[in-house]
């Protein structure tokens, strides 16, 4: 069975002359250990389409499966519980939280998720910032870091309660070529390393060219090539 199936999705924002038809009748399905690249113009639905799969928004028709869940059939309380354990995010702007170091963005969403005690979430965050290059500025705060070395602390929080999928939107949007290529080339090598599946929304060409599959939205409608 596959990791995601969305069937028939529809998803329109406001009503009458102010709709947007912002995911029009979208099939897809994504196996568990694909690297899937959401390809579009910005208002295409990438985001929309994210927020669908990962249970953030409800679809206005069609279902979707995740991990072998209809999420139709969740509540808002069991859909949070299924993205805590079992999904993590990668935002354009890194979204850290400024007041706290590196080790302490990642260790905070491990405590928050209930599952692990203080010694594990400390060991976690350190195993997971050493795999992304961080262990040496563990102590050090968002504001005191590069922008390619915050999303690698974003990525450590990302990972380190082991998602089954992670869920990148526009990863390297606010990064030069060079710094974005690297955070590519990291994400691929965990993927391939752990069998995590990747679904990454982005304009950039290499990623396009490094993505086990690619996905293109226009305008709502999903196209497979
Ligand atoms: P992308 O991520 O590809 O830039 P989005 O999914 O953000 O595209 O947006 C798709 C379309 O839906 C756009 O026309 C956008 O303006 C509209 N849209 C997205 N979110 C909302 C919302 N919350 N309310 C109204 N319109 C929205
Ligand atoms: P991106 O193009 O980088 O995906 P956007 O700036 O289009 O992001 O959207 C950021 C957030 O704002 C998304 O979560 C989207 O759902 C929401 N959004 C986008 N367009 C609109 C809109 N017209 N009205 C309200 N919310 C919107």
């Amino acid at each position: 069975l596959p990791a995601i199936a969305l069937s028939g999705v529809n998803k329109s924002y406001g009503r009458n002359e102010s709709r947007v038809d912002a995911l029009k009748a979208v099939n897809l399905e994504i196996a568990h250990g694909e690297f899937v690249a959401l390809c579009g113009p910005s208002g295409s639905g990438k985001s929309t389409l994210l927020n669908i799969l990962s249970g953030i928004d409800r679809p206005s028709s069609g279902t979707v499966m995740l991990f072998c869940k209809l999420l139709d059939a969740l509540n808002e309380q069991q859909l949070s519980v299924i993205r805590g354990q079992h999904l993590g995010f990668i935002f354009q702007s890194f979204n850290l939280i400024p007041v706290l170091n590196a080790l302490d963005n990642v260790r905070y969403p491990l405590l928050l998720n209930g599952r692990y005690q203080k010694k594990e979430a400390r060991e976690r965050a350190l195993h997971y910032l050493n795999s992304v290059g961080l262990f040496h500025l563990a102590n050090r705060k968002p504001g005191q870091l590069s922008g390619g070395q915050q999303q690698r602390v974003a990525i450590a929080r990302a990972l380190a309660h082991q998602p089954k999928l992670v869920v990148a939107d526009e990863p390297t949007g606010n990064l030069d070529l060079a710094t974005g290529g690297a955070i590519l080339d990291l994400l691929i090598k965990i993927n391939q390393e752990t069998g995590t599946t990747f679904i990454i929304s982005t304009h950039s060409a290499q990623l396009k060219e490094r993505a086990g599959r690619i996905v293109e939205i226009r305008d709502g409608e999903v196209d497979e090539n």
